[in-house]
């Protein structure tokens, strides 16, 4: 359902990705790892087009994201994308921050909206806290309602860049849970993280980029037997 082949990208003279290539299954939840600067980020960043690359492809749910005439509209409807800030707004209550981009985007009337973005909330089970404001949520709770807010939408594929690297390691685990949740519903994932114990256990596949190339592709053993210096070294230093 996502396919990048041969994606090369340049910031200036900053060559960052390198020809990467892989494809994700419907499905599937796939975890990306890498050193700081390997270009997980902009990888993930070209997939929902808030990058243009400059040579290769990439398609999603059958559409040709590197087209320049690629409908955006629909694109960010089959991808959501979730990141390390939750960008909630403060003025806005949590039912009213899931259902702002239904009833703007998918022009729900209020009623629909209001069941649809109930119903998100209760997949990251913060249903209870639908009437609350961001800043009465602990960091773990505001990351849930950032992921509810896009669940919302529907996406076919829903892209996750490092979403709990913000949060302490009890907020961290409540956010992995209904990551964890989404996967065991079928839902198509691809996600940056630098919790490798999270990644070996849930993911179908792992991902290691180093300096802008896949280097090591495999399941979450592959971290118990890593195959190239490169990964070796990394997982060492994670430690
Ligand atoms: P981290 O683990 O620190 O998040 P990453 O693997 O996600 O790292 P990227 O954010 O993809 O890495 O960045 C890869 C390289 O691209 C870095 O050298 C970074 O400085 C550069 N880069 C990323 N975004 C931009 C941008 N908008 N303009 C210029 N350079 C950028
Ligand atoms: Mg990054």
């Amino acid at each position: 359902i996502v396919k990048l082949d041969q994606v090369y990208k340049s910031f200036g003279d900053n060559q960052v990705l390198k020809g990467v290539s892989f494809e994700v299954a419907r499905g599937e939840m796939i975890a990306i790892i890498g050193a700081s600067g390997s270009g997980k980020s902009t990888a993930l960043r070209c997939i929902d087009r808030l990058e243009t690359i400059d040579s290769g492809s990439i398609e999603v749910a059958g559409i040709r994201v590197d087209d320049p005439q690629v409908d955006l509209h629909k694109l960010r409807r089959e991808v959501g994308i979730v990141f390390q800030s939750y960008n909630l707004f403060p003025h806005l209550n949590v039912l009213e921050n899931v259902m702002l981009a239904l009833r703007h985007v998918k022009q729900q009337d209020k009623a629909e909206a209001r069941r649809v973005a109930l119903a998100a909330l209760a997949q990251v089970g913060l249903d209870e806290k639908a009437n609350a404001y961001p800043e009465q949520l602990s960091g773990g709770q505001q990351q849930r309602v950032a992921i509810a807010r896009s669940l919302a939408m529907a996406p076919k594929v829903m892209l996750f860049d490092e979403v709990t690297s913000a949060l302490d390691p009890q907020l961290t685990g409540e956010v992995l849970r209904v990551m964890e949740d989404l996967a065991a519903n079928g839902m198509t994932m691809l996600l940056v993280t630098h919790e490798m114990n999270f990644a070996k256990r849930v993911a179908d596949r792992i991902i290691y980029m180093h300096q802008g190339r896949v280097w090591e592709v495999g399941p979450g053993e592959m971290l118990d037997h890593p195959y190239t210096p490169e990964l070796q070294a990394f997982l060492a230093a994670d430690l």
